[in-house]
């Protein structure tokens, strides 16, 4: 039973700010900002892509509230929500989860998005690839 299933049966104890008959969220061991949390389905779903619409829906719905729950308790208004999903993304628990990564000033925390414009003809080829 993975470490998350633990949690859901409560073998593992966690901080848990929020629940629904479906889902749960937790803070995460591992403070990233103050109030990084956790919000995982119940039942045991691998990653992103074993997701069914319903419990994709649900687990969006518990994301909001709990950071509107982070906003009410801890002021925070700037967030940032990541999924890895797979082993090349960083997933390294094998139940999905999404993180709320509440976002403060100087924080420190960086992602780095390219800003170089992508060639337009290949561009273009990628768009008829996955679009048509
Ligand atoms: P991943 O790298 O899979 O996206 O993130 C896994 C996250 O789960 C990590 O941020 C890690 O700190 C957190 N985590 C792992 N084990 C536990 C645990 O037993 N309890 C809690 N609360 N978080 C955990
Ligand atoms: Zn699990």
């Amino acid at each position: 039973m993975c470490v998350f299933c633990k949690i859901v049966n409560n073998e593992i104890p966690c901080f848990k700010i929020h629940e629904t008959s479906n889902t749960l969220a937790f803070l995460d061991i591992s403070q990233v900002t103050k109030g990084h949390t956790l919000v995982i389905p119940k039942k045991h779903y691998q990653d992103l892509l074993s997701l069914t619409p319903d419990i994709a829906k649900e687990i969006a719905e518990a994301t909001l509230e709990v950071t509107n729950i982070l906003k009410t308790k801890l002021g925070v208004t700037n967030f940032n929500l990541l999924n890895n999903s797979g082993s090349l993304a960083g997933q390294e628990v094998p139940h999905f989860h999404m993180h709320i990564l509440p976002r403060y000033e100087n924080d420190g925390i960086s992602f780095s998005k390219p800003h170089k414009p992508a060639d337009m003809a290949e561009l273009k080829k990628l768009y008829e690839n996955i679009a048509k």
